[in-house]
Formats: structure tokens, C-alpha cells, sequence
């Protein structure tokens, strides 16, 4: 028999942000559709009305649209196994369900809401104790058409177990007596998740269903309606759980005390939205070779599922930043001013500013982009600075010949009869080797000078071609001042 087409669904519930390991399991679905040429769904899981949060549907667009993981049936794009939101297709659980119990596997249940709670209390974790099961079918349907309050549930077996294989976690095996008859359709008709999940996937013909580890023990409940409704079952790929790391080293699930756990916190914080995403790749799937920087299309090549480990995956915020770092580093300079143009902009608010020299000074030393604004805000602003700065053992420059220094420094430049990156490398080299002068031993001193600072974005000459004739010339000659006074 040939292979069914794959198609794979992302399910999302609409209850606030983008967790990473939401994202984990959207970009996993995604792969492993587009690496069997298969489907990706987008299906807008949003019954559960008590955690609906407004605008957190279209917050998984743009997540999505973002991330670059693109859906090829859903809500948006349409596609022909809709509609694509749950709450659209309430209508068409309950004839399953009545099938159900058509069919003997499944029954209504008029217990009260006290006798469950009041059963709740007395038993020591029993749950429920299957009081209505073996209700005669036509006294069930007479109840029913009575207008008696009901819940459907499914019968559960009440001997053997239940196995199946899961493609991360190996054979799990379950004793059908622990299994709760559980419920598939609430009083008020609604289905339950549990429910609506194996209809939508079994109606939307979804071949492999990717979900957290959480999912691992209510699988077996699915698999048995699978059975009972005779259909084949997909494939089952449970995703181990994302830690982080405490202060004391110890390890536990992933949250806001370790940092940023969202999509959109992320890249506020200045993460690439291709650096998440290659980095929440390796966060439980193994490349078969030592490769670690991924475009997606990379990724669609290289993913298959017997790279997933089930050992818990550990979010690593260290090497997030190194990875953002490197795709930083290794764009075009067009690209990166286009990104860092508007975080230049943050520090430098107004004024004419070459934002692309700005850039270039950048590229290479920031590894997120919100480091911009701080790094670069002396250019718009010269912060107070003690003129110790202006000491540096390795230029070999002191408080007694860093005056004389500077001064010929802001003779030679006022000279220059124009301002620009050559003339100015050109117009310091010189002087050094006229004075029989470090290179370093001129350049110092000028740097001090016109950014007030040790640690800088570009060297001298960089920021005087960036600062201007002007400017430059003024911030020196108070330098000048500050270590004559
Ligand atoms: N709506 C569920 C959630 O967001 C999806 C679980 C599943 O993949 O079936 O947790």
C-alpha cells in the first residue's frame, strides 16, 4: 500500500502568547510536512471560552508569518477539510457521538452534578463509578427525550490494556482500568477536547499529530476511540518537556523566572526571529552531523523524526545569544542596517547621522538588537567622562602627553580640506610616523576625546568620519580643555 500523504496539524489554543515550546511544536509539525512534501494545517483550537484571550488568534498569525512557517490549509487560507476553528465545527460531534452509542460504546450519564461532586469527596482518587453505564438503551432514550440533563461518555474497557507506539517514547502501555470513562460530550452538546481533538484529526485526515509530553498518558484514551470508531490511527510524536537553568544549577520547567519564554518577548529583547527559530529547532532534535546554523530550508532537508530525543531539552539563553550573534554577524550590511536602523534611531532621534557607517560600525559587535541604542548613544550625546580615561599603558599614553597629542591631532584635522574615512586614516597615520609615534599612542587620545569612552563601537577614525568636522573638532577641543585644567 502506498504511503498516505502527510498531513500534519498545529493546533493552538488562542490563550495569550507564543510559548517557545508552542513554537517547538508548530515548527516540528511544519517540518515534517515539508520534508514528505506534505500538508501543514493551521487549526484555531478555541472552545475552552474561559481562557480565550482577545487577539491572541491574530498574535498566532503573526507568530507564524514571522517565524516563516507557513500554513497550507487554515482559518485564513482556507483549504478543503474546513472550517479551521474548532468553535465553527461544534455542530459536528455530537452525530459521532451518537454513533457511539448506537453502537454500545459509549452511554449517556444523568448524574448530577452533586452526585459527582459528592462522589468526588467520598472516593480516594476513583473518579467516576460508571453509575450510569449499564442504563437500559430505552430508558436512556426516554430520560433523554424527557429532557434529563446528560453528559455522553465513553465506554471505557474495563479489563486489558491499551499500547501503542509513539515515535519519540517507544511502546506505552496502559491497564485499561485505569482508564475514566471519560466524557466526549458536555450537557450542553459542546465536545469535550478530548473529544474534538480525535474528530477534527481523524476528519481532517492527519497523519502525524505532534504534542507535548503532557499528551503522553491521554493518548491511549484517543487511540480507543480511534478503535471504536474503527479508524486508522496516526502517528504519534510526543515532545519532551523544555527546562531552564536555576541559579543553583538545578534544573526545572522552563519559565519567566529563567527568562523570556515567548515568541514576541524574544524578539523584543532583540532576538532574529530566524535565530529563534533555529535554535527551538535543536531544542530536542539532533542533526545527524555537528551542524548548528540552519536556514529553514536547511532545516526541511535535514529534520527527520528519529533525531528527537524524549531526554528533556534544556533552553539554553547563553546560546540563543550566540546564535543571534552569528546571524547578526553574517548578513548583508543592507540587511542589518534595515534592522538596526530603527534601534540607531532609538539613540540618535533626530539630526543628520550616516545610519549606514553607524551600521557598519555595529555589525560585528552586537549580538542582540537592543544592544543598539546604549552602544551608539554617545554619538548623539557625549557622556561626562574623567580624563584618567585618557591613560592607557598599552597605547602608551599618560596625562602629561596626552595634551600635546590631542592638540596635534586637532591641528592636522582642522587642516584636512575634507572630512571623510580616507582622509582622516590617512591625515592620523601620517602624523604618527612624522612624531615617530604608536599609531595607538595618536589614536588613543582622540577616541578619548570624541566618545568619552574606553570600550567603543569602531576605533578613532571611524567616529570622527560618523561625528563630523564639527562636532568632532568640538568634542576634542574640550577634551583638550578638561586635561589642561
Ligand atoms: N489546543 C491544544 C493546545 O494548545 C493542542 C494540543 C494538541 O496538539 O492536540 O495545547
Amino acid at each position: 500500500m502506498a504511503d498516505k500523504k502527510v498531513r500534519t496539524r498545529y493546533a493552538p489554543s488562542p490563550t495569550g502568547s507564543m510559548h517557545v515550546g508552542n513554537l517547538r511544536t508548530a515548527l516540528y509539525e511544519f517540518l515534517i510536512a515539508r520534508s514528505h512534501g506534505g500538508t501543514f494545517i493551521l487549526r484555531i483550537e478555541d472552545t475552552d471560552r474561559e481562557r480565550y484571550v482577545e487577539g491572541a488568534v491574530d498574535l498566532i498569525y503573526r507568530t507564524l508569518a514571522a517565524a516563516k512557517i507557513t500554513h497550507d490549509e487554515g482559518p485564513d487560507v482556507g483549504g478543503d477539510f474546513g472550517p479551521y476553528v474548532q468553535s465553527e465545527r461544534k455542530d459536528m460531534y455530537l452525530p459521532y457521538a451518537q454513533k457511539l452509542i448506537d453502537e454500545g460504546k459509549a452511554y449517556r450519564c444523568f448524574c448530577t452534578k452533586e452526585r459527582l461532586e459528592q462522589l468526588h469527596e467520598d472516593s480516594v482518587g476513583g473518579g467516576y463509578d460508571r453509575h450510569c453505564r449499564d442504563i437500559p438503551k430505552e430508558e436512556s432514550d426516554k430520560m433523554a427525550a424527557q429532557g434529563v440533563p446528560f453528559v455522553i461518555r465513553q465506554k471505557m474497557p474495563l479489563e486489558g490494556s491499551t499500547t501503542f507506539e509513539d515515535e519519540v517514547y517507544g511502546t506505552i502501555t496502559v491497564e485499561n482500568s485505569e482508564l475514566q470513562d471519560q466524557i466526549l460530550i458536555k450537557t450542553d452538546g459542546y465536545p469535550t477536547y478530548n473529544f474534538a481533538n480525535v474528530i477534527d484529526d481523524h476528519t481532517m485526515g492527519i497523519t502525524h499529530v505532534v504534542r507535548g509530553s503532557e499528551y503522553l498518558s491521554s493518548t491511549p484514551k484517543y487511540n480507543l476511540l480511534y478503535e471504536a470508531f474503527g479508524w486508522e490511527k496516526p502517528k504519534y510524536i510526543h515532545l519532551p518537556l523544555i527546562m531552564g537553568k536555576d541559579s543553583d544549577g538545578n534544573i526545572s520547567k522552563l519559565s519567566k523566572r529563567h527568562g523570556s519564554t515567548s515568541f514576541e518577548d524574544l524578539t523584543s529583547e532583540g532576538y532574529l526571529p530566524e535565530a529563534i527559530i533555529n535554535y527551538i529547532a535543536l531544542l530536542g532534535w539532533c542533526p545527524k552531523d555537528n551542524q548548528e546554523i540552519f536556514t529553514m530550508d536547511e532545516l526541511i532537508k535535514a529534520f527527520s523524526i528519529d533525531g528527537i530525543s524524549k531526554s528533556p531539552a534544556i533552553f539554553d539563553y547563553d546560546k540563543l545569544e550566540w546564535m543571534n550573534g552569528e546571524y547578526l554577524h553574517k548578513m548583508s550590511a543592507e540587511q542589518f542596517l534595515e534592522l538596526a536602523a530603527p534601534y540607531i534611531r532609538q539613540a540618535i532621534p533626530d539630526g543628520p547621522v550616516e545610519l549606514n557607517k553607524v551600521a557598519a560600525i555595529l555589525q560585528q559587535r552586537v549580538t542582540r538588537l537592543t544592544q543598539i541604542p546604549e552602544t551608539v548613544a554617545f554619538l548623539y550625546e557625549q557622556p561626562e567622562y574623567d580624563k584618567e580615561l585618557f591613560v592607557n599603558k598599552k597605547s602608551k599614553t599618560n596625562l602629561e602627553n596626552a595634551p600635546g597629542i590631542l592638540e596635534m591631532v586637532i591641528d592636522s584635522l582642522s587642516a584636512l580640506p575634507s572630512w571623510d574615512y580616507d582622509s582622516i586614516h590617512d591625515c592620523l597615520i601620517n602624523l604618527a610616523k612624522e612624531k615617530e609615534l604608536k599609531n595607538g599612542t595618536v589614536m588613543w587620545p582622540a577616541r578619548i576625546a570624541v566618545s568619552g569612552k574606553t570600550v567603543t563601537p569602531g576605533g578613532a577614525i571611524e567616529i570622527l568620519d560618523i561625528l563630523g568636522r564639527e562636532e568632532s573638532l568640538s568634542r576634542m577641543k574640550k577634551g583638550l580643555k578638561k586635561l589642561r585644567a
